[in-house]
């Protein structure tokens, strides 16, 4: 019988240098069930420069230990420095498990470490959990979202995943707990790294990443152009919530990539999710069908999204949405905000929308 390494589970940390991502903490909870289920320790392991102060929030929220690899080098994702370091921590602390984030940073260094080991990676999960053999069952969809299928990797090891952020809830952090801090020494030359950056262009901070937000307002194909998309995000911009996009629309370039929601865009599971102009073809609804509340404009009656959405406005995107932002801006005006109730009461008043549930 094979003896499995006994080096526990592991998470590979996504963070801005200053703040733990959302999706670590989620894959914590995840790293911290399946290491109690095996008898295992968990672990998460943090890159970049200065980062001491991400570790005690990590053993709050499960790691009972946390890998410290810090050095300027590392102070910024270059693939060059990441993977021969981590693939070599790996090797030599020989986790069972180690799951990463779906994130740019995951799925750019997920399988240059699973190549560099020679072990196998499945992308994209949406869920993980321990088959009968306590291998790691890996969900993640097939055919444009259709179906999904469960892969396991019966020989190499560690077993890989990367699991799209929101796919599993985050835990509250246990102000109790406290992860063992172990420095990895770095040992690298800038001469090594072919890459160099050059400069961060950092985002808008009223950019809110979709996969963090509670409030979300996407337009789709149904928003006809540029301008179009602007009204979708002045009324994004008057509720405070986050802007995101279909992949038409992003594809015609009214908005940039990290806004796509989708199968081979993000998954999100806001408060709040509000369609304006998207058919709801399943490629989009996969990933944002975790939403509490949908709210859908859209002119075609028989548009797919209206099976999923709470409230359904069958109506003009451009006649909807100017009378909308107009009362957000009257709400915002009397109140200084705009909570979701008053939100959802002036759509389902909204003149030349037929609000249908
Ligand atoms: C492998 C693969 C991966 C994909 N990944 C993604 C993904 O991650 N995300 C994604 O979104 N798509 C993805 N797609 C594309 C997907 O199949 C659909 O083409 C896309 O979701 C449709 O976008 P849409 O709803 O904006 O456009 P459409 O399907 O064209 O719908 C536009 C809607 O707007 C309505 N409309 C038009 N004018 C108005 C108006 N004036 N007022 C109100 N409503 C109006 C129409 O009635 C229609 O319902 C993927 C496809 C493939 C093959």
């Amino acid at each position: 019988m094979r003896e499995e390494p006994t080096g526990g589970v592991w998470v590979i940390v996504d963070h801005t240098g200053d703040e733990v991502e959302g999706i670590a903490l989620e894959l914590l909870g995840q790293a911290r069930e399946l290491a109690d289920r095996l008898g295992l320790s968990a672990a998460a392991v943090v890159l970049g420069d200065d980062v001491r102060g991400l570790a005690p929030l990590l053993g709050q929220c499960g790691a009972d230990s946390v890998y410290l690899a810090e050095g300027p080098l590392l102070g910024a994702y270059n693939p060059d420095a990441y993977a021969p370091l981590l693939a070599d921590l790996i090797h030599r602390e020989r986790p069972l498990i180690v799951l990463w984030g779906a994130t740019d940073q995951g799925r750019d260094l997920a399988p240059r470490v699973a190549a560099r080991l020679g072990t196998g990676l499945a992308s994209n999960c949406t869920r993980v959990d321990l088959n009968e053999d306590g291998l790691l069952l890996m969900t993640r969809p097939v055919y444009g979202g259709q179906a999904s299928c469960n892969v396991v990797c019966p020989q190499a090891r560690p077993q890989m995943a990367t699991l799209q952020p929101g796919a599993v809830p985050a835990k509250r952090p246990d102000p109790s707990r406290q992860a063992q801090v172990i420095a990895v020494d770095v040992s690298l030359s800038s001469q090594s790294l072919r890459l160099r950056l050059e400069e961060v262009i950092k985002i808008a901070p009223s950019a809110l990443d979709v996969t963090e937000a509670e409030v979300i307002v996407a337009g789709g194909r149904g928003v006809g152009s540029e301008a179009g998309f602007h009204l979708v995000e002045q009324v994004a911009h008057l509720m405070g919530a986050a802007v995101a996009a279909s992949r038409p629309v992003v594809d015609a370039g009214w908005a940039p990539y990290e806004r796509q929601v989708g199968l081979s865009g993000k998954t999100v599971a806001p408060r709040l999710y509000i369609a304006c102009g998207i058919s709801g073809v399943n490629h989009h609804v996969v990933g944002m069908k975790d939403s509490r509340a949908v709210v859908a404009i859209d002119q075609d009656p028989q548009a797919p999204i209206f099976q999923i959405a709470d409230v359904k406005i069958v109506g003009d995107l451009h006649q909807v949405l100017p009378s909308l932002v107009e009362r957000l801006r009257r709400l915002r005006q009397e109140r200084g905000t705009a909570e979701d109730a008053e939100v959802l009461r002036t759509l389902a008043d909204v003149p030349a929308a037929r609000r249908d549930s």
